[in-house]
């Protein structure tokens, strides 16, 4: 990695991070990215098909989508990281980034893409029994449940997709979710209804995961009755949002009272001069891969006007 003060220094990767870097990368601003060590690739990595982003007529998986666009990225001349930054000081004119290897860069501007990360329940429970039968990623863990009774919480778009993909696996899969609406898109919502391994069970909400050594059943309360019952399941998966990975700027960078760094109107511009803000990590009305990937541009093209100044 080079000692020089860099022109643009990108941080997260996923459709944001990665439009942002094709962009700044074809306009010759030599982009360093951090991709993060664990989640490079961001959200899309643990989705299945993407049928949406346009382009793709049969649809395109999404870890295949976010490796297009590395790859894309790459071939102007993006230099990535595959390694998270933790400390930033973005106050000043150079701004200074550290990663967790110890290396320290200066930049002359920073896109900020970290993106979001899943919400929890809050329950003690699920904290502990993470990884034995509480999961967040469907894609990721569905096979250990293979011809089990599972329970998905939420419901949204990822809720419903996560539980129509775990079908393949599961006997049953228990979709509970706190309304007696799902808010997911009707096509995903007709799909789920139509699959025979599918249950709802409507205006119910998790109020403790039990087991000992891993996920046996669940305590459930109707919220329209108050009655409180036990239902067995050896998996719960967790699909009930997401929230933004602001952690690190939360000193310096404005945010809104949700922890979504605030942007100047219709730019990314943030409060600080020479800090750019894209994707989930700003979006919460939105989020969708195509809606990221849209203001990761803005991101690189609001840098390149800077910098030209
Ligand atoms: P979301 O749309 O915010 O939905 C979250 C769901 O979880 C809601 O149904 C909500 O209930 C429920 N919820 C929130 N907090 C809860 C809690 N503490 N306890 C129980 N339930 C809770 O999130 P998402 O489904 O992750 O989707 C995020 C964005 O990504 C959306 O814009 C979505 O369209 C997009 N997405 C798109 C696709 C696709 O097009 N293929 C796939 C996945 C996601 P309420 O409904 O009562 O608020």
């Amino acid at each position: 990695m080079s000692t020089d003060i860099r022109e643009v220094v990108i941080v997260g990767s996923g459709p944001a991070g990665y439009t942002a870097a094709i962009y700044a990368s074809r306009a010759q601003l030599n982009p360093l990215m951090y991709e993060g060590s664990v989640t490079a690739g961001g959200a899309l990595m643990n989705t299945t098909e993407v049928e949406n982003f346009p382009g793709f007529i049969d649809g395109i998986m999404g870890p295949d989508l976010m490796d297009n666009m590395r790859k894309q990225a790459k071939r102007f001349g993006t230099e990535l990281i595959t390694d998270d930054v933790v400390e930033m000081d973005l106050t000043g004119e150079i701004k200074v980034i550290k990663d967790g290897s110890g290396n320290v860069v200066h930049a002359r501007s920073v896109i900020l893409a970290m993106g979001s990360a899943y919400r929890e329940i809050g329950l003690e429970n699920e904290k502990r029994l993470s990884g034995r039968g509480v999961s967040w990623c469907a894609t990721c863990d569905g096979f250990f449940f293979r011809d089990q009774e599972i329970a998905v919480v939420g419901g949204g778009d990822s809720a419903v997709e996560e539980a129509t993909f775990l079908t393949k696996f599961a006997s049953k899969v228990v979709l509970i979710h706190r309304r007696d609406e799902l808010r997911a898109s009707k096509i995903m919502q007709e799909r789920a209804f139509a699959n025979p391994k599918i249950e709802m069970l409507w205006d119910t909400e998790v109020i403790d995961v039990l087991g000992e050594q891993k996920v046996e059943a669940l305590e459930l309360r109707n919220l329209k009755t108050g009655e409180v019952s036990k239902r067995n399941f050896t998996g719960l998966f967790v699909a009930i949002g997401h929230i933004p990975r602001s952690e690190l700027i939360t000193s310096s960078v404005t945010l809104d009272k949700e922890g979504y760094v605030q942007v100047e109107g219709r730019s990314t511009r943030t409060n600080l001069s020479g800090v750019f803000a894209c994707g989930d990590l700003v979006d919460h009305t939105y989020r969708q891969a195509i809606t990221a990937a849209g203001s990761g541009c803005q991101a690189a093209l609001d840098a390149e006007k800077f910098l030209s100044h």
